[in-house]
This record gives C-alpha cells, structure tokens and sequence, in this order.
C-alpha cells in the first residue's frame, strides 16, 4: 500500500472561512521530508499568503490518504466486522475523492449487517456477501479504472502524467496488468537532502506544537503510551545512523523527539498525548518498529468542521 499525508487548516477571514489543504507523497525518498513544514512553506507562496494574511487560524489537522485503491484493498470482513471508508481502502486517487466511496460502502455494509443480525449470523461468511455487494457496484468500476493512476508515477511527473491521462481517456481498459510499487517505507532512502530550515511567524507559519493545538488533540496524560515501538536500540543506533531518525521529520505533532544524553549518544523520547493520529509513523518507519494502537481513552484530535 502507498499513502500520501494530508493536511488542512482552517482560517477566518473576516466573516468567512477559508480552508485549505496540501496533500504530499510519501515515498519522495527523502528521510528528512517533513510534511508539516511542506505545508508551512507553501503557505508562504504570495497567491496562498494573499489569501490569508488578513485571517486567523481556526483549526488544523493531518492524516494519511490510502492511494493504493482497488489493489491495496484489505480483506475487508471477518467474524463479527466489516471495514468500509478509508480503512478500506475506498478512495479514488485519480479524484482525491473518497467520501462518496465510504458512504456507499456504509450502505452496502447496513445492508449486508441488517441481515446478519436478522439471521442471527455475524460471521465472516456470512459478512463476506459485503465483498460481492462492492464487486456489483459502481465503487468496484471507479476503483478499477483508477488501479495503476498512482503507480504511473513512479516513472515521474511527466511520464506518469501522460500514462495516468492514458488510462482516464481510455477508462483504465490499457495497461490492465498491476504496476509493481514499493511500500513508502521501502522506497526511503538513507541519503538525506537536509530540507531548509522554515522560521515561524505565528501568524502565517506556526511550529507543530500548536498545529496540534488547533487540531484539538486531548489525551488522558496518563494512559498508557499508545504508540508501541519494538525496539528503542534500534532507534538510538541503527536508525539514528542510516536514517536520522526520520520519525523526528515525519510527525506533524512532535511526538518523536531523539534527546541527547549529554554525549554523542541519544535516547528517543516520546510525546504521545500530542498525537493527531494521522498514522504516518506506522507507515513510514523504514524498519516498521512503530505500530499505532488505539489510545484507550479514546483521545485524539477533535476534526469537527475540518
Ligand atoms: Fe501521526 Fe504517528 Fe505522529 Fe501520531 S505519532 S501524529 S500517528 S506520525
């Protein structure tokens, strides 16, 4: 699967509010990539900053968009669930569109888990009609057609930009066969090209800790931590030596901070109540050590109106 990192921002200007977002690939290779900063930068191009000059920022947020569509699909039932919307992997790349797919796939579910429980059978069997519902509809012919649109653009912008129209004129009906991928966290690469520094101003450009702030993030301080890394050793000298600990540059919410011990060595320190669970770090990681679990007092940003 591939994902991009979305974020979005939300300004009042004057009596109106403006909402803007960026969305950025993850496998640019870069270690140092911090999409968060992307986003700041971008903001300062004269035609965005004309835009919000005169506002204030509302609220702010990050998450991860599933582009791997109809190939990158889990299996989306077993005993007792069925996975519709993202986590389905229902968004169409081509579009940047998916919530017209998670509502359809919510219908298709209703359907199918109102007569599980009229049948009184939740099994994965019984869900598994879900999965046929899906294949019959019109959420399987748009997927379809934009199977390999993301894959294109391995070979480039260019290139990818003429495969990807190739596809949508002929509604996906050439180059059927699967377009290999690496995973993002395959394709980092352990040459960095060190992004410039970004100065903040507050006003236009903001540091994460109140990007997580105008996310609404609120955890129980002291609930275990929910973000589970497998192997601090290999953060501290593996990670920190072929990666720079890229954790630090990927995090929008400044939950990775790498502190020194006073020598040339140093620990990774962990800020789990700052997370936006955007789920970049469980993707991202180039050794996979980070897994995300649900927090258990069901904290997290509040994305209400974003
Ligand atoms: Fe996203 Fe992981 Fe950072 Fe949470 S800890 S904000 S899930 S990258």
């Amino acid at each position: 699967n591939n994902n991009h990192y979305g974020g979005s921002w939300i300004y009042g200007v004057s009596d109106t509010r403006v909402s803007i977002g960026l969305v950025s690939a993850l496998d640019s290779g870069d270690a140092s990539f911090d999409p968060y900063f992307a986003m700041q930068s971008w903001k300062t191009h004269p035609k965005i900053a004309s835009l919000l000059e005169s506002g204030t920022l509302v609220k702010s947020g990050a998450k991860t968009i599933p582009e791997g569509g109809h190939w990158a699909r889990p299996r989306p039932c077993g005993d007792g669930f069925l996975i519709v919307g993202d986590s389905g992997g229902f968004l169409n790349i081509a579009r940047l569109k998916g919530i017209h797919l998670a509502l359809k796939s919510g219908m298709l579910a209703a359907d199918v888990i109102g007569d599980a429980i009229a049948g009184d059978d939740t099994s994965s069997a019984a869900l598994s009609f879900f999965d046929r519902l899906v294949a019959g509809s019109w959420i399987h012919d748009e997927l379809w057609k934009a199977r390999n649109y993301r894959a294109a653009f391995q070979s480039g912008f260019w290139m990818g930009g003429i495969l990807s129209n190739i596809m949508q004129f002929t509604g996906g009906r050439l180059l059927r066969n699967r377009i290999p991928m690496e995973s993002d966290a395959e394709s980092m690469q352990k040459d960095r090209w060190q992004a410039a520094p970004l100065s903040v101003d507050g006003k236009l450009t903001f540091d994460k800790v109140t990007g997580v702030y105008n996310a609404g993030a609120i955890h129980e301080e002291n609930q275990p931590s929910h973000l589970l890394i497998a192997d601090l050793d290999l953060c501290r000298g593996k990670c920190a030596e072929e990666y720079g600990n890229p954790c630090q540059n990927f995090c929008p919410a400044e939950v990775y901070e790498m502190v020194s011990n006073g020598d040339d060595s140093s620990n990774l320190h962990l800020n789990p109540s700052n997370c936006v669970h955007c789920k970049t770090c469980d993707i991202l990681d180039p050794y996979g050590a980070i897994t995300w679990t649900v927090p258990s007092d069901a904290g997290g940003p509040k994305y209400m109106g974003l």
